[in-house]
């Protein structure tokens, strides 16, 4: 805002006005988008990092747009966690995923679980755990199909509504993966606390594997306590034929990244399970 010179507040601000009401529109669009359907989850697999046999999926959401294309999550969610939206996509996205493992089921297809991003803001707001398990129930599915990835960065609070919710799951019988390990400065041993069962590297510390022997040190040291600790360990972003091999030697359990698969729609998610069944 800008005052005049009696030092009084002027109300209009051209800038900041257009800002406001294209979050206002932004924000409106995101609404008729959910009501629309428009949000679609894309599957990415996840394999053990030996044997290459598929273990899981992640569930990543994206705004089908109809003139704009397909719009990446980085782009709404943001807005959807400062707007109050971001429980209503939540809920969609375990929706849509227990849904999905139904319909695979009904299909002859081996299940296999999927992991769906729970934002921080979503776990302040609560309700996941009542959410999910509803949805486990309506399809007759057991709890260990679907895995529940949180940021590193949200562990850090130790917010009472956070941990409630996290028990809560882990009651239910779902798997607590940590997102993005190594970008926050949470201790291994804090989260063994939390009983977190998987560290989800980020994928900054795969990029670093083949480049330095430093990379290479840093995912071996969290490997080792990581695995001292009765975690296992995920590795994304994997985009190498080297990176792979070198996470092999080093012990950790999956991975996940364009060298394997990109996240693809679900019926080509389903080929791909049928082709490596085969
Ligand atoms: P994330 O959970 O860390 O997801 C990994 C991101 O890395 C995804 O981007 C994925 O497509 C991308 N990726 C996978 N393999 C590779 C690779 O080999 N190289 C590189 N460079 N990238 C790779 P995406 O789908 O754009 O999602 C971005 C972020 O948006 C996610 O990061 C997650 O934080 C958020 N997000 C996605 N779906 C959801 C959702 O359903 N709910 C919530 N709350 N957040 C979501
Ligand atoms: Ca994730
Ligand atoms: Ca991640
Ligand atoms: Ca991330």
């Amino acid at each position: 805002g800008k005052t005049d010179g009696k030092g009084q507040y002027r109300f209009f601000d051209p800038a900041l006005y257009e800002q406001i009401k294209s979050r206002t529109r932004l924000k409106q669009h995101l609404i008729d988008a959910i009501e629309r359907h428009q949000l679609q989850l894309h599957y990415q697999p996840r394999v053990a990092t030996h044997s290459g046999q598929l273990c899981s999926m992640e569930a990543l959401v994206r705004w089908m747009h109809p003139e704009q294309g397909i719009i990446p999550p980085l782009d709404f969610i943001p807005l959807a966690e400062s707007s109050g939206l971001i429980s209503r996509i939540g809920e969609l996205v375990i929706t849509q995923a227990c849904a999905q493992l139904a319909q695979w089921r009904a299909q002859g297809l081996p299940l296999v679980p999927i992991s769906v991003n729970v934002s921080p803001k979503q776990f302040l707001q609560g309700g996941i755990d009542r959410h999910l398990a509803a949805q486990l129930t309506e399809h007759q599915l057991p709890a260990n199909l679907i895995e529940v990835e949180i940021t590193e960065s949200a562990m850090l609070g130790e917010h009472e509504s956070i941990l409630s919710q996290l028990s809560g799951l882990r009651e239910l019988g779902v798997k607590l993966h940590v997102d993005d390990f190594g970008t926050g400065y949470s201790s291994l041993s804090q989260l063994q606390k939390l009983k977190m069962d998987v560290l989800k590297v980020d994928k900054a510390f795969t990029y670093q594997l083949g480049l330095s022997a430093e990379g290479r040190v840093f995912f071996q040291a969290i490997v080792s306590m990581a695995h001292a600790l009765g975690m296992s360990v995920v590795a994304e972003g994997v985009e190498t034929a080297d990176q792979w091999r070198i996470l092999d030697e080093l012990g950790c359990n999956e991975v996940q990244g364009y060298f394997i698969a990109r996240p693809m729609p679900a019926p080509d998610m389903a080929n791909w399970m049928r082709q490596a069944q085969a």
